[in-house]
């Protein structure tokens, strides 16, 4: 499958979930195998000799593909929920939202110094969510912290978040 048909296969949601926005609705690209199997594909093509030893998604967009990752790369998958949903001892981050403000947290146990990471979300609008992400997984003094999205809304600019350390690809720009 070419990059252009899977771009015919995600859905444009036109004022969801609020007015102004285009939402990009992936469910249609990961209803059909050629688009997962492409996804999969590219994601391991980027990740293959990077020496990652964990794949992290983001809830919830982000626990799709990134365990499909884990397991071509022979790797384990941790998961980055919103505050109250892990149950075990956390070590959380707060980020300032367009409405308020959001936690997310890491079980204190889900990573070691010895990792390297690649954290994985399915699509970088802001970048607001990732950035908080990238800093609580900083906190465990991981080795390297490499960043993908499965797509990217160029022009809102959410890579300038990152610091120059954190290696951002993403498999299709709009
Ligand atoms: P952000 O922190 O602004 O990069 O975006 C947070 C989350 O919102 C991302 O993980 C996406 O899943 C979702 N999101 C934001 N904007 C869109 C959009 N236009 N289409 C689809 N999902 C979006």
């Amino acid at each position: 499958m070419t990059i252009e048909e899977v771009k015919s296969n995600i859905r444009d949601v036109i004022d969801f979930p609020i007015p102004g926005i285009v939402f990009k609705d992936l469910t249609t690209a990961f209803k059909n195998p050629g688009c997962m199997k492409y996804f999969e594909d590219e994601m391991y093509r980027l990740y293959k000799d990077k020496g990652i030893t964990k794949v992290i998604g983001i809830e919830s967009r982000g626990f799709i593909m990134a365990p499909v990752l884990g397991n071509k790369l022979g790797v384990g998958f941790v998961p980055v929920r919103k505050k109250g949903k892990l149950p075990a001892e956390t070590i959380e981050v707060s980020y300032a939202k367009e409405y308020g403000v959001d936690v997310i947290e890491l079980h204190k146990d889900a990573l070691t110094s010895d990792d390297v990471v690649l954290v994985h979300d399915d699509l970088l609008a802001t970048g607001g969510t990732m950035k908080a992400a990238c800093e609580l997984i900083r906190k465990f003094g991981v080795k390297k912290i490499y960043v993908n999205f499965l797509v990217e809304l160029d022009f809102l600019k959410g890579r300038e978040q990152f610091d120059k350390d954190i290696m951002v690809d993403s498999l299709i720009h709009y």
